[in-house]
């Protein structure tokens, strides 16, 4: 399964790679405000009671909480922003925006740098977003889940599968049932 805005990033860097006019400065520049904007949106949301699924939920949001407290008592739409952007910005800079889970890249931890060898950044071909430490679901993960589950569900009605082919169909059936289960009732999901 392709994460496609992580394709997206990676087609992009392969335009801009090549250039020696700055493009490729001003691609990482923007590149970072959007890890930015979108952890602002993770920390908007967790303020606002959202929470987090995937094998990374507990590290990030016992990180946005911290952040949190660390700002004080004002509401965090009205404390500093600016000083808020920076507190986050350490975070932001490992945040990869994914269709199934965003990767919150540690190469250490990194369950796709495992099955290649010298990458040095997210194989979102390789993804596991239910295994990988560094992968965090969230309710705006939940519709292609959701798709997932139910075009497994449609092709097992199908008689002539093969034994084979039933049960990889059968598991990602329940994967994905189980992701789904874990967005609503907002725990950590599961192994495979
Ligand atoms: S396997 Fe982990 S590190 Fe690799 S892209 Fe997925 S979430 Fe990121």
């Amino acid at each position: 399964m392709i994460q496609y805005k992580h394709a997206s990033v990676a087609a992009f860097e392969g335009y801009a790679g090549s250039s020696r006019s700055g493009f490729r400065a001003e691609v990482e520049s923007q590149r970072s405000l959007g890890q930015l904007d979108d952890l602002l949106i993770y920390f908007d949301d967790r303020q606002a009671g959202a929470t987090l699924s995937g094998p990374a939920a507990a590290r990030i949001g016992k990180t946005l909480d911290s952040i949190s407290e660390d700002l004080g008592p004002l509401p965090p739409m009205i404390a500093d922003r600016a000083r808020l952007r920076t507190m986050l910005a350490s975070l932001a800079r490992t945040l990869h925006v994914g269709v199934l889970a965003d990767c919150f890249f540690d190469p250490g931890t990194a369950a796709c740098l495992k099955q290649a060898t010298g990458a040095q950044g997210p194989l979102t071909a390789l993804c596991q977003p239910t295994l990988c430490p560094n992968a965090c679901i969230t309710a705006r993960h939940r519709p292609v889940w959701a798709r997932s589950a139910q075009e497994a569900a449609t092709l097992l009605k199908e008689k002539r599968l093969s034994q084979l082919q039933r049960g990889i169909l059968q598991q990602d059936l329940e994967r994905a049932s189980k992701v789904i289960d874990s967005i609503d009732k907002g725990q950590s999901a599961p192994g495979p």
